[in-house]
């Protein structure tokens, strides 16, 4: 069992989950994409949760705005992300930060790389899948009928995979790779409403 509570973020319209185990009130927190999120903080406090681990879908700035804040709040807190992922997040031009108001996104590397596989965290089973399209480094992350895709899926709306490392042949393999396991689950975008996989 799980609990999944959803934020949504500024300047740009991305989302963050936190994903909370109540039996043991340990937490992964999904996309952190809003500066210094007090927000974040607050759930913790009020519902006496801590987070454990930051899990990035990609390293694009509107997905990885708050992990500088969570890390100094929470010294213990671990990031987890793709090998390409990590190797981009302090970099503000292949975070995209550069080419958005000029913000100076340095964001250190994960702490625990991941690119695909079954994992338990905070006692719950996930499982890392590669989807690459919207960038090369893109994973999507799994628990029970739920799907954190980041942008890798997004319901209604075209995926962009003209930015850097994106493409659209990747995309169409990623989706034909992945279209019978996500049949009926829930999906949870990195923009936008969940919705359940047609
Ligand atoms: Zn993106």
């Amino acid at each position: 069992m799980f609990t999944v509570q959803k934020f949504e973020n500024t300047p740009i319209d991305s989302v963050t989950y936190i994903i909370t185990n109540p039996e043991n009130n340990l937490a992964i927190v999904i996309d952190p994409g809003t500066e210094n999120d007090d927000r974040l903080l607050d759930y913790f406090e009020k519902n006496a949760v801590i987070p454990k681990f930051i899990f990035l879908t990609h390293e694009h700035f509107d997905h990885i705005l708050g992990v500088n804040y969570l890390r100094s709040q929470f010294p213990e807190i671990e990031v987890i992300a793709s090998d390409k992922t990590s190797e981009r997040l302090p970099n503000p031009k292949k975070n995209l930060a550069i080419f958005h108001n000029q913000i100076n996104l340095v964001v250190q590397q994960a702490d625990i790389l991941i690119n695909e596989g079954k994992f338990s965290w905070i006692n719950l089973n996930f499982e890392v899948f590669r989807t690459p399209g919207h960038t090369d480094s893109s994973i999507s992350i799994s628990l029970e009928n739920s799907f954190f895709s980041g942008d890798f899926l997004l319901q209604g709306s075209r995926i962009v995979t003209n930015l850097p490392t994106g493409s659209k042949k990747q995309y169409q393999e990623s989706i034909e790779k992945y279209d019978h396991l996500l049949k009926g689950l829930t999906i949870y975008p990195g923009h936008g409403e969940s919705y359940i996989y047609e």
